[in-house]
């Protein structure tokens, strides 16, 4: 059978630390399919991170040769922990009696829910790093083999389909979260949210020509992989999907998803074909990722009800999660497209919310006709001479369908406003009505 040489890492703070390490070593030689072959000096250290005050613990590494497959070795870790009294599942940083670690499977790269081999923190921690050079592993090796990209920039729709396929098949709850690129806090405050609530998360990063008309600005839309990688990497996003349009639409690509009444008006009007091309990409996106949860914001909200609608007729097995809108401090909401304001029309579009908030503060006033709420929205982004409203509708929240003139109950004020003269920069928002400021803001 083949063997693969293997090291783990030990570590005891409780207890007799070193009876207890000696005999998770002892009981790892007993074991069917594993050969103790050399163990490095134990070594104390203290806690790395955050937890309740402890002594400190005795660490060391084994080298072992192994014919038991990464995921039977890591479920022999686990007994052996229990086996020394350990409760589990155990408590983040809280002392312990054993802690075995599977550092390194042959040179083999594991990223399942369970298991992560290389361990992700194995050059980090001197006291796994130490004992690793004492077994004559060279430091070289070790960064070489450990050289983990986070995020991995995957520009192939077959890389990032053999990505999420390892993730799935590994038992990991995965997240999408599609964006333009030219990342803002906005679309950090959806990895963030996607990091809390999946095991691994993809962002992906196209600019998708079939949802810009022929006049509109595919070629100046704003771009910076660079940039956009670093806040990836500071929102713990694991994986990058930038594709090229030729990789996404190459090969005679030709079918596209049409799209109902949801996209009709509103954005839909004016921008004729713009959510067919978003749903067509969306759609292969979910085709190539297959997560659990897609991610979108609320600050696109027209969008958010064209993808609802998808995802139901067309059945993919996924949940959406809407986020709330980010908002600089004077309201504007954050959008790749506010760097092409001037000085001027940036100072000016923070009206854009306030008209928002001014209808929102109407009908917490008691007002309750449809075309007054409007009004007093349309009557504040008037008063701004550089301000050119396209749009402003009071809909019903979710699908953003029309409602009828006369006493609403609700709904949501969604606006597209354009600023400049020799650059026109159009800005979307919206708001939904509600009674107290709770939420007032998404
Ligand atoms: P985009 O790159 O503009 O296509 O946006 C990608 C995703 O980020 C979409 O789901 C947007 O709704 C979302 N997004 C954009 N701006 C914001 C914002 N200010 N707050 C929250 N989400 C946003």
């Amino acid at each position: 059978m083949h063997k693969v040489l293997s090291y783990l890492g030990l570590g005891s703070n409780e207890g007799d630390r070193e009876r207890n390490l000696r005999t998770a070593i002892e009981r790892l030689g007993q074991t069917p399919g594993i050969r103790v072959l050399r163990t490095s000096a134990l070594r104390e250290s203290t806690l790395v991170g955050e937890g309740p005050k402890q002594d400190p613990f005795l660490n060391g590494v084994v080298e072992i040769e192994t014919t038991q497959s990464a995921a039977a070795l890591l479920a022999v870790c686990k007994a052996l922990e229990a086996a020394a009294g350990r409760a589990l599942p155990a408590k983040k940083n809280h002392p312990r009696p054993l802690d075995l670690d599977l550092l390194l499977y042959g040179d083999l790269r594991i990223d399942t829910r369970d298991l992560v081999v290389p361990h992700p923190e194995l050059l980090a921690r001197v006291f796994v790093l130490e004992p690793l050079l004492e077994l004559g592993l060279s430091e070289e090796l070790l960064r070489e083999r450990c050289a983990i990209e986070r995020p991995c920039l995957l520009t192939a729709q077959s890389e990032l389909s053999a990505k999420c396929s390892e993730w799935l098949e590994g038992g990991c709850l995965v997240g999408l979260v599609p964006t333009m690129g030219a990342l803002h806090q906005g679309h950090a405050s959806l990895f963030e949210r996607a990091r809390r609530e999946c095991d691994r998360i993809v962002a992906t990063i196209f600019v998708n020509p079939l949802q810009f008309g022929p006049k509109e600005d595919l070629a100046a839309y704003p771009r910076d992989l660079p940039g956009d990688l670093r806040i990836c990497a500071a929102a713990g996003v694991d994986a990058v999907f930038a594709p090229s349009p030729g990789e996404m639409y190459g090969d005679g690509f030709c079918s596209t998803v049409a799209v109902g009444r949801e996209a009709e008006t509103m954005e839909g009007a004016l921008r004729p074909g713009h959510f067919q091309g978003v749903a067509t990409v969306v759609a292969r996106l979910f085709a190539l990722a297959r997560p659990h949860r897609a991610y979108f914001g609320q600050k696109d909200a027209q969008q958010v009800a064209v993808i609802r609608r998808l995802v139901k007729d067309l059945g993919f097995p996924l949940r959406l999660v809407e986020c709330p809108t980010v908002r600089e401090p004077d309201g504007l909401a954050m959008s790749s497209r506010n760097v092409y304001l001037d000085a001027a029309d940036r100072r000016a579009a923070g009206v854009i919310s306030l008209a928002l908030r001014t209808a929102q503060e109407a009908f917490r006033g008691g007002e309750r006709d449809r075309d007054a709420i409007v009004r007093a929205a349309v009557a504040v982004i008037a008063a701004e001479p550089r301000a050119q409203l396209d749009y402003l509708e009071l809909r019903s929240d979710g699908d953003l369908l029309p409602q009828p003139a006369g006493a609403v109950s609700g709904g949501r004020l969604v606006t597209a406003v354009r600023f400049g003269a020799a650059r026109v920069v159009r800005l979307l928002d919206n708001m939904p009505l509600v009674e107290n400021s709770e939420s007032s803001q998404s």
